[in-house]
């Protein structure tokens, strides 16, 4: 499969790495695979969502669909804002169906609920809902580096979906970043899961939006090989093969 311009762009972040684009509680990151463009969440506030995206130089009516992690604010604030500009076909859990599937028809999206894992595009899937307390489903993208694994929140826990992706897909994701909700977390609790991380297989994790700064600090200074600074502007773009990888290296 042709996995040349894997391109992933966060827009929406609490910490931003560029001046010019703004920072908010909440997350969201566009996904280029090939000639395909997805919107994993969508934050808190649509227009400061539509400005960071246009400051990144992404046309929101570019986007050909959204998947939506979890029913929390901080992820679907900018949906009907985004469904309106791009009539998206919008991949939500099926456990807020109901709530989000009513809001994206309104905004003249269409819905897939999704409950399983499923393909959405070669190279893409969801992980489909995981989790007991909020259902969550989180973003895998393969790519010449390996399989990327993006979170919204976390919800399930970051170890519990990393493991479910190596067992779904045979290998540990190559980088998993996203929200990994640890802001309440102890450093013993960081200190574990950033152990659990490694044994998996993972080599880099980019910490972001509600990992909280403190834990964001922990996985900075003992996993320095690891660690993926992640905010606004944050972006990857991913080379077209590993052969080609270790040539640039
Ligand atoms: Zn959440
Ligand atoms: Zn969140």
């Amino acid at each position: 499969m042709d996995q040349e311009n894997v391109r992933i762009t966060i827009v929406y972040d609490n910490r931003t790495l560029e001046q010019e684009l703004k920072p908010d509680w909440g997350f969201a990151c566009v996904v280029d695979a090939g000639a395909h463009r997805l919107l994993f969440d969508t934050g808190t506030d649509g227009s400061l969502l539509l400005a960071n995206m246009r400051k990144l130089g992404i046309d929101p009516g570019t986007v050909e669909a959204i998947v939506i992690s979890h029913n929390h604010w901080d992820h679907t604030g900018g949906l009907e804002t985004v469904v309106r500009l791009c009539s998206a076909k919008c991949f939500i859990p099926a456990s807020a169906e109901k709530d989000l599937g009513a809001r994206v028809a309104k905004a003249g999206g269409t819905c897939v609920a999704v409950s399983d894992s499923i393909g959405i595009w070669p190279g893409v899937w969801s992980t489909g809902e995981m989790g007991n307390g909020i259902k969550e489903q989180s973003l895998v993208v393969e790519t010449g580096s390996g399989l990327v694994l993006i979170t919204g929140c976390a919800h399930p826990g970051v170890v519990n979906i990393c493991s479910q992706v190596k067992q779904d897909f045979g290998e540990p994701p190559y980088l998993v970043l996203g929200g990994f909700h640890l802001c309440h977390a102890s450093s013993e609790d960081v200190k574990e899961i950033i152990q659990a991380l490694k044994d998996l297989g993972i080599t880099k994790a980019g910490p972001g939006h509600c990992t909280g700064d403190q834990a964001i600090e922990q996985f900075r200074q003992s996993w320095p090989d690891g660690f993926e600074q992640i905010g606004c502007g944050w972006n990857l773009r991913i080379p077209t093969t590993k052969a080609q990888r270790r040539e640039d290296e």
